[in-house]
């Protein structure tokens, strides 16, 4: 062992072997992986080596489709066997909901490039797998690329890659204590010190505690996870293939062959978690003892499913553990305020998106930035709220147990709630406000009468009226809405100004002014749809999407300069917006400050009611609209200040999904649907908000190439849709004549305007008004045409009334 690597890889798991493959295979192979007993020793010599298609998130099964790919390249490079058995697979639906669902997925998989499935029905199931009963199955989908491979085989496969390309391994070799140093990182190790500039998390079970050695505390947790190995089905013996990787979603099963048997696994309903500090570290490579008791309802249906099991024995019981993340999807990147400190952890299914994971943390080390939008694995998804031991425990409990129970869009989930309510929260309970949850905070939806509980549904629910009448409230009078749920930053010091104006690729506005202001990555990627506040005393604030607070404050740390100062408001500041033609009467009516003179984008410090506030004036919705912001000890005081005001005004609460209703009927996109860090300003029309005219702002470069080159292949359109009962949501793919030609940003209903609205990027040769299209909107075709953008009040007039 050298005593300095450029970077030290720590565990020699499937996700470590993987992190140091792609790191010596883009270029970096002054590497090297420290694994404390030999390769696979944590969750990996044991897994059950499946890999299948579907991830309910769309970027995810892109990463697992790289990774499943990526298997015959590391067998070949490395010449190490992986027991490659390319199945096929099964994905089994017993429930009409859940039936719909997949036919959903099959089309979200159309629109990722996922192109290899296809829908099949009971009996084409069992023709492809003669020992599953069709009992109670209404259908399913076939996906080629599923199977299952050697894990220890697939580890060694990776590490042997990346030694050929010149990184090392070392095994039985601990790491003991991490020191940040000016440079990088000091592993303690029990065989000497080595040095490195970049260190990585890959300890998998352990990633807790080495975690806690640089002082961070990550929200994930093993959690025990059974399989059988069957003996000899005689079924088996005599049939000329092998069944296929099967997942019974009714049944909480997967399946695939094993030899002339089968392996059975088992999301368990009860699920247990261990060791949530971490695993022992005098934990070898040992097994739990089967615990039949606890996963008896799932067994009772996986016997019933596969009947030939009730017929032989059971030769091998599999207990081990492996790590969740409060969503289920890994932990990867660098951690925010941790220099050179990268996690690779948390990871469900190593096999699965162990590639995925090293390709992305590979690029984003050697390039600054990932190829694909990596949010939905980022480790700065998460705020320091979700370092607590009891969110841990109810989140990461409820992934599992969920892991093949479908959530419906409109569904609240109760793990880890609620935990931070807004100081109104109590008030708008009593006044029937339904919530939701953004981050660590309650978020209003919408206002139901007493008794009132939405269905869970992938089509519009029984909450669509209550919503219509909030959409009708600011539309034709106001909406008050509760908007502590954006994120606030302040912005100050002598080079505030400059800075801002290099981070944002908008002009900076003047005093007193308000700017939409797209946020740009060097390579001219979208890092933000932000607006910037100059409140004209020197101080600067930035306004976004309230869950972005760790990943944007990651980013402004990362470039911070000299003599400006960043502080995330979030704990400290929120607000109410009103929204609707009457908002400017009701706040009139509790102004101290004149604000009648307030320009559209203006800004001021007012006094409302007893409440010094800062006010603006702009509008998500398309109204006439203020946005109030305040401390939160006044938030409480405030909306009863409002309420009072707009009493005789036709005032009703309402929440975010009125809020979203009317602003599709905007066009206005939002973060994470229209924006993301996969696109660019020209396909989402965020170019608008660019001054080409400003030198040197972060991203200008790439950003001057797309609009002078050929122009991005795919814009940013709405569309209108003849849809029944039910509205696209997101990644539903678009055809004209059976091509594809795009897929849905965004989707949902216009009240308002009496329509099923839908953003979607969309072939630039089919995004002219008028141009017919189709759209799957929960699995069945429907016609659709592009619309001119802003369906309603194109012109923006009552905005700027
Ligand atoms: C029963 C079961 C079945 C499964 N089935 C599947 C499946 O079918 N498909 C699938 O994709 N996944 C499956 N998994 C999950 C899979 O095992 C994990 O996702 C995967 O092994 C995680 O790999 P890892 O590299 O992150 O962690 P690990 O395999 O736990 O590796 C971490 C490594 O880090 C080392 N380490 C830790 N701390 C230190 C230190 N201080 N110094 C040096 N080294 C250290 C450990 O010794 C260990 O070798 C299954 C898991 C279980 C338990």
């Amino acid at each position: 062992m050298k005593s300095h690597y450029r970077v030290v890889v720590i565990g020699g798991g499937v996700v470590g072997a993987s992190v140091l493959y792609h790191l010596a295979k883009f270029g970096w192979s002054d590497v090297c992986l420290l694994e404390r007993s030999v390769l696979t020793a944590g969750s990996s010599w044991h897994a059950a080596g499946g890999f299948h298609a579907l991830n309910a998130d769309p970027n995810m099964a892109a990463l697992q489709a790289y990774t499943i790919d990526l298997m015959e390249e590391i067998q070949e490079e490395s010449g190490q066997n992986i027991g490659l058995h390319m199945t096929g697979g099964l994905t089994m639906a017993g429930t009409p909901d859940r039936w719909e669902w997949l036919q959903s997925a099959y089309r979200v998989f159309q629109s990722i490039g996922i192109e290899d499935c296809r829908l099949v029905t009971p009996e084409e199931a069992v023709a492809l797998n003669p020992i599953m009963s069709a009992e109670g199955l209404l259908g399913g989908m076939w996906a080629d690329r599923e199977g299952y491979l050697d894990t220890t085989g697939t580890v060694h496969a990776y590490a042997g890659a990346a030694r050929k390309r010149g990184a090392a391994v070392f095994e039985h070799t601990k790491v003991e204590d991490l020191i940040q140093t000016r440079d990088g990182w000091h592993l303690v190790t029990d065989k000497g010190t080595v040095t490195c500039e970049h260190v990585v998390n890959a300890g998998g079970l352990w990633a807790k505690q080495l975690g806690r050695m640089a002082g961070i505390d990550l929200p994930v947790s093993p959690l025990k996870h059974h399989y059988l190995i069957s003996d000899t089905i005689p079924a088996l013996e005599d049939l000329a293939f092998e069944v296929p990787m099967t997942v019974d979603l009714e049944g909480f099963t997967y399946l695939r062959q094993d030899q002339k048997g089968v392996l059975l696994g088992i999301y368990e309903i009860d699920h247990e978690h261990w060791a949530m500090d971490g695993a022992p570290w005098d934990y070898g490579m040992e097994l739990f003892q089967e615990d039949t008791d606890r996963i008896e309802r799932e067994l009772t249906l996986g016997f019933e499913r596969y009947p030939v099991l009730q017929e032989v024995g059971v030769k091998t019981w599999v207990n081990g553990a492996f790590t969740f993340s409060p969503d289920g999807n890994p932990l990867v990147g660098p951690v925010p305020g941790k220099p050179g400190y990268w996690c690779a952890c948390a990871v469900m299914a190593g096999f699965l998106q162990g590639g995925g994971v090293g390709k992305t943390l590979a690029e984003w080390m050697i390039h600054g930035e990932p190829e694909a939008d990596a949010w939905p694995m980022d480790v700065a998804r998460y705020g320091p709220y979700a370092q607590n031991r009891r969110y841990i425990r109810e989140t990461t409990g409820q992934f599992y147990s969920r892991r093949f129970v479908m959530t419906y869009p409109n569904e609240q989930l109760p793990a880890g709630r609620p935990l931070k309510t807004a100081p109104a929260h109590e008030a708008m309970t009593a006044a029937g406000c339904q919530w939701g949850v953004s981050w660590d905070l309650e978020v209003p939806l919408y206002f139901a009468p007493a008794g009132f509980s939405e269905t869970p549904s992938l089509k519009r629910s029984n909450a669509h009226d209550i919503v219509a009448a909030e959409c009708r409230a600011i539309r034709g009078a106001v909406g008050l809405i509760d908007i502590t749920g954006f994120a606030r930053y302040e912005v100050t010091g002598p080079n505030a100004e400059g800075w801002l104006d290099r981070m944002l690729a908008a002009k900076l506005p003047a005093p007193g002014r308000a700017r939409l202001a797209p946020m740009l990555s060097e390579t001219g990627r979208l890092k933000g749809d932000l607006t910037v506040f100059n409140w004209g005393d020197g101080s600067w604030w930035i306004m976004g999407s309230y869950y972005l607070r760790a990943w944007h404050m990651r980013w402004f740390r990362d470039h911070l300069a000299e003599g400006v100062a960043i502080r995330d408001l979030g704990e400290e500041i929120c607000g109410f917006a009103l929204a609707g033609p009457r908002s400017r009467a009701v706040l009139g009516q509790v102004a101290e400050t004149d604000i009648s003179g307030l320009p559209f984008m203006g800004c001021m410090a007012a006094d409302i009611g007893l409440i010094r506030a800062r006010v603006a004036r702009m509008s998500v919705t398309g109204e006439l609209g203020f946005e109030i912001n305040c401390r939160y000890g006044d938030h409480a005081v405030l909306r009863r200040t409002l309420l009072e005001a707009g009493a005789g005004q036709g005032l009703r609460e309402c929440g975010f999904n009125a809020m979203l209703s009317t602003r599709l009927e905007k066009s206005f996109g939002i973060w994470n649907a229209e924006f993301t860090q996969g696109y660019t300003p020209g396909m989402t029309g965020m170019d608008r908000w660019i001054d080409w005219d400003k030198p040197g702002f972060l991203g200008l470069g790439a950003a001057l190439a797309e609009r002078d080159g050929n122009g991005p292949a795919q814009v940013l359109v709405t569309l209108e849709i003849d849809a029944a009962d039910a509205d696209a949501s997101g990644f539903e793919p678009v055809w004209t004549g059976g091509e594809k030609v795009g897929f849905v940003t965004s989707g949902g209903y216009g009240h308002h305007i009496g329509k099923s609205l839908a953003m979607a990027l969309v072939d630039r040769d089919r995004s002219g008004v008028g141009t017919p299209l189709s759209v799957h909107v929960v699995g069945a075709e429907r016609p659709a045409r592009v619309i001119a953008p802003s369906p309603y009040d194109p012109a923006g007039k009552a905005m700027r009334g």
